[in-house]
């Protein structure tokens, strides 16, 4: 489904393609197995220009619109969802400091961050703050031109390999963003293992044992950490999750079309069995209608129309719950072999699961998007 897309956008979709099929998807089952990303495919997503490729040109990055940005997450989110999980939290971090940070913060990391010479995580979450952004209890202190951090933080995407924390703790103001950088003294990572998913994406605990930073780490006012800057990533975040989502979608599709064109059972092949043909319908449908949403999402982000959030919201709701379904059922059509590790559909089955966790729970969007159809039902509603 290309047509809607521009004759760039659709060469895009295309390179990105060829690049995942090339050299993400065929290590994605021995990286998930290992439950490491090597560090050399991170350089090569470097090399690529993949991962600035939404910072502005100006600061060294591809200056991507956001469906170019949606697709490639997509191929990649079909190739592998822990690379795909970098893509988002690099990004969300570089968009956090394009939209909030002072003129020298973006000088001194967008094109570091554009260059894949330092990796982003986005370091919020916390054993007792998860849903609940604002009640994060890491503590930062303002000690004459530093600021002093003390907290422990859980679940950060590729934490134990990034270069640069966005954290968010709680200040005087209130919750209050700020860069971190590894090398830090005070900061310590801790491996995260056994996850259900996106398991070559590296999850850590992040300690803060009185690390000093300097005050002009911090990004926007004290005080605005969730309600801007969080805010800002969250929204990104859950654009290029949703895209990812089309990839597990396209990849369980693609996987129980190929498995039930070949295995035979009660004389016929699997998909000859209309109970299995349902289950690809369903997928197929799925997959469309979840492309759809996400590029709707994209072009409204790219117009900046006042609607983009509650379409990013949408679809990264449908998708994540779409893909769910899908994997699941992809597992069902493998029969046993699904359940093993010698098909990556067990392995979209784990992922799948975390879509409907991070960027914002299931739950949460069902909260919003009620909202949303109660705003737009405008005045009539009130009553
Ligand atoms: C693999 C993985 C990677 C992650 N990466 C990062 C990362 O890079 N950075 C980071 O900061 N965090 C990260 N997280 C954490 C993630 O953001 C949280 O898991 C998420 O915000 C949900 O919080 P929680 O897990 O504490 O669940 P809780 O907030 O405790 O929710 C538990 C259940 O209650 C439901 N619930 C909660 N509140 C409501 C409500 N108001 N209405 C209805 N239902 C509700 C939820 O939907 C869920 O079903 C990651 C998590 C995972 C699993």
């Amino acid at each position: 489904m290309t047509g809607a897309l521009t004759a760039q956008q659709a060469q895009s979709r295309k390179e990105f393609r060829a690049f995942a099929d090339r050299h993400i998807a065929p290590h994605a089952d021995a990286h998930h197995r290992a439950q490491r990303t090597p560090p050399e495919t991170i350089r090569l997503l470097a090399e690529e220009g993949l991962l600035g490729l939404p910072v502005a040109e100006e600061y060294g990055g591809g200056g991507c619109d956001a469906v170019t940005l949606g697709l490639l997450a997509g191929e990649l989110g079909r190739a592998c969802s822990s690379l795909r999980s970098l893509l988002t939290v690099h990004t969300m971090v570089a968009h956090a400091i394009a939209r909030w940070g002072s003129h020298s913060q973006k000088e001194t990391w967008l094109p570091r961050l554009a260059r894949g010479e330092r990796i982003g995580a986005l370091a919020v979450s916390e054993p007792g703050a998860g849903s609940d952004a604002a009640s994060v209890t890491t503590r930062l202190t303002r000690e004459g031109d530093d600021w002093v951090v003390d907290g422990h933080k859980k679940w950060i995407t590729y934490g134990e390999s990034a270069d640069l924390f966005l954290v968010v703790g709680r200040s005087a103001e209130g919750p209050t963003a700020l860069l971190v950088e590894r090398d830090t003294p005070g900061l310590r990572t801790e491996l995260i293992e056994d996850m259900i998913g996106i398991r070559a994406s590296m999850t850590a605990h992040v300690y803060f044992d009185g690390c000093r930073v300097p005050a002009a780490n911090v990004l926007a006012r004290p005080g605005l950490g969730v309600s801007h800057v969080v805010g800002a990533a969250l929204d990104l975040g859950r654009y290029t999750v949703g895209w990812g989502c089309v990839g597990i979608l396209d990849a369980s599709l693609e996987a129980s079309v190929d498995y039930a064109a070949t295995r035979e059972q009660f004389g016929s092949l699997i998909k000859e069995h209309q109970l299995v043909r349902r289950l690809i319908s369903n997928m197929y449908t799925d997959a469309h209608a979840a492309r759809l949403l996400c590029l709707e999402a994209g072009r409204l982000r790219d117009e900046r129309h006042p609607g983009a959030l509650a379409a990013t919201s949408t679809a990264k709701y449908f998708a994540a719950t779409a893909a769910g379904r899908a994997a699941a059922d992809a597992v069902q059509i493998h029969g046993a072999n699904g359940c093993s590790s010698d098909y990556p559909v067990q392995r979209l089955l784990g992922d799948s699961r975390v879509m409907e966790i991070i960027e914002g729970s299931a739950q949460l969007h069902q909260v919003g998007l009620a909202e949303y159809a109660f705003q737009e039902r405008g005045p009539r509603s009130d009553r």
